[in-house]
């Protein structure tokens, strides 16, 4: 492939930042473990500047119309398209997923963009029928106001792009901290945001300490709201900091997402099919379907199957196209496998396949299933954010749905069966944000994504994505 990995800066005030004496970070190939590039990291006075072009900015994108705004994020959505091959290659480069996993994020990242682009223009109020002559009561939707977005780095293209996406087109200034660890991937999509129009000064993309970088922002008056994706420990830090000047919030946390497998379905299909998902970038993903509850009646056949696609998937480079599941995004993310796995064989817990590093380099790891696993273990209530599953059977409907509800999160739930009625009843007893029946596609730009319980509130995308970043105002008129 003849791209090469850019020159890393930041984006202040509708500039590009770097040099200055300014600390710098390694950005690392997570394939190889050699250093892409180095990251200049903000300064308290590059985020004083990005705070006074988030206000100035504000006050100039609020009043450009839905219909203009909408022409900036569609060129937007346009340019990646058009480079999506060098866009997917920063994702491998950076986050390592394979090249063709990569190529759909982008799309999707892509179509986030055009998404609020349309969706945008359609910010209707209402008019209120009054209960006195000569009344007119109507409501208003409006930007919230300059915005903090925190993203990570499991999918550099798509949540940046719908964090930016939906704040722009709401007509809300934004500052993005994207992951230390991908940050090329948002840096070309913010220089995508410069190049179709959008004003300088209403994004900002910084880089830097995390906590010095969200502790200097959620201080200031000027950021009205926020939006992280993240940790449910972070989350909680970041809420806490800004309640303080009761700033909007939107939080997307952990998931630990269970899989209810009814015995009416396909045993083997349902087995390859859930492996497959389950692997799908590395298993970090915050909707992976992670603990498998299976009908003991198919509970073996089921097993086997997921246990022999795990096995048969080719674990490699990301840039090979031989490569079904890559590196995973850093060395934390392997040594936390070691421990899931340490833990399970302490207590007994058959390991059915993975369970070990491989490859000479990088921070690779095996797929890894844990078959009749106990609730005690360290895999069933810590999230594995990795290539680690684990499956056990059930007896009864009541039974499954404890299991599925037992932990404090709730993200994404997936359930299979064929039988309508136990499709209905499952939707409606799970407690999660996303329920899925009989497939694995949770996360579409016209769809709401959020989570209930430990894993955050608010939505993303759809409808309720964009109205994150509004507030309602009332106006009501009397005839003199
Ligand atoms: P982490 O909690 O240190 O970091 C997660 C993200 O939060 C990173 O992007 C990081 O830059 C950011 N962050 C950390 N401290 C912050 C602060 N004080 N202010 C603002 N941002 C901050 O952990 P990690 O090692 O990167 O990942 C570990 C766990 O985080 C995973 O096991 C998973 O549970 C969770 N995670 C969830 C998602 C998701 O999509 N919900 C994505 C990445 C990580």
């Amino acid at each position: 492939m003849a791209f090469a990995y850019p020159e890393l800066h930041l984006v202040v005030a509708g500039r590009q930042v770097k040099g200055g004496g300014r600390t710098t970070e390694p950005v690392l190939n997570p394939a190889t473990g050699a250093r892409l590039a180095d990251l200049p990291l903000a300064t308290e006075a590059d985020l004083d500047e990005a705070l006074a072009a988030a206000d100035v900015g504000f006050s100039v994108w609020r009043r450009v119309s839905a219909v203009d705004r909408a022409k900036v994020l569609k060129c937007t959505a346009d340019l990646m398209r058009e480079r999506r091959e060098y866009l997917a290659f920063l994702v491998t480069s950076e986050l390592g997923k394979p090249l063709a996993q990569a190529r759909l994020e982008v799309e999707q990242a892509a179509g986030m963009f055009e998404w609020y682009a349309e969706e945008g223009k359609r910010s209707y109020g209402r008019i209120i029928p009054s209960r006195a002559e000569g009344s007119r009561q109507m409501s208003l939707r409006e930007p919230v106001g300059p915005i903090a977005a925190f993203s990570p780095w499991n999918a550099p293209a798509i949540t940046p792009s719908r964090k930016i996406g939906g704040a722009l087109a709401a007509g809300c200034s934004v500052i993005v901290k994207p992951s230390e660890e991908t940050p090329a991937t948002a840096l070309a999509i913010a220089g995508m945001l410069e190049e179709a129009g959008l004003p300088a000064g209403v994004l900002s993309m910084v880089f830097g300490h995390p906590a010095m970088i969200s502790g200097k922002l959620l201080s200031s008056p000027v950021i009205r709201g926020i939006t992280f994706t993240g940790s449910t420990a972070i989350g909680k830090l970041l809420a806490s900091q800004a309640v303080q000047s009761m700033k909007r919030m939107t939080l997307e946390l952990g998931g630990h997402a269970p899989v209810i497998v009814f015995d009416d379905v396909d045993a083997e299909k349902v087995g390859v099919a859930a492996a497959t998902a389950k692997y799908r970038n590395a298993g970090q993903v915050c909707t992976s379907p992670t603990r498998f509850y299976v009908q003991a009646g198919i509970y073996e056949r089921f097993a086997r199957a997921f246990e022999e696609t795990a096995k048969a998937i080719t674990v490699g480079d990301g840039f090979d196209p031989a490569t079904g599941m890559g590196p995973l995004a850093n060395a934390r993310r392997v040594e936390a496998m070691e421990e899931f796995v340490a833990d399970a064989r302490h207590r007994g817990i058959r390991l059915s396949a993975g369970g070990e590093r491989c490859c000479n380099a990088g921070f690779f790891y095996r797929p890894t299933l844990l078959t009749d696993f106990s609730d005690d273990c360290m895999a069933a209530n810590v999230e594995p954010f990795g290539p680690l599953a684990i499956a056990r059977p059930f007896e009864t409907f009541d039974e499954a749905i404890l299991s599925a509800n037992r932990l404090p999160f709730g993200l994404a739930a997936y359930a299979m069966t064929n039988d309508v009625r136990r499709a209905h009843a499952v939707a409606e007893a799970i407690e999660a944000g996303n329920v899925i029946l009989n497939h694995w596609t949770v996360s579409l730009p016209e769809t709401p994504f959020g989570g209930v319980k430990e894993s955050g509130f608010g939505s993303e995308g759809g409808l309720e994505g964009l109205q994150a970043f509004q507030n309602t105002k009332f106006i009501s008129t009397l005839t003199l």
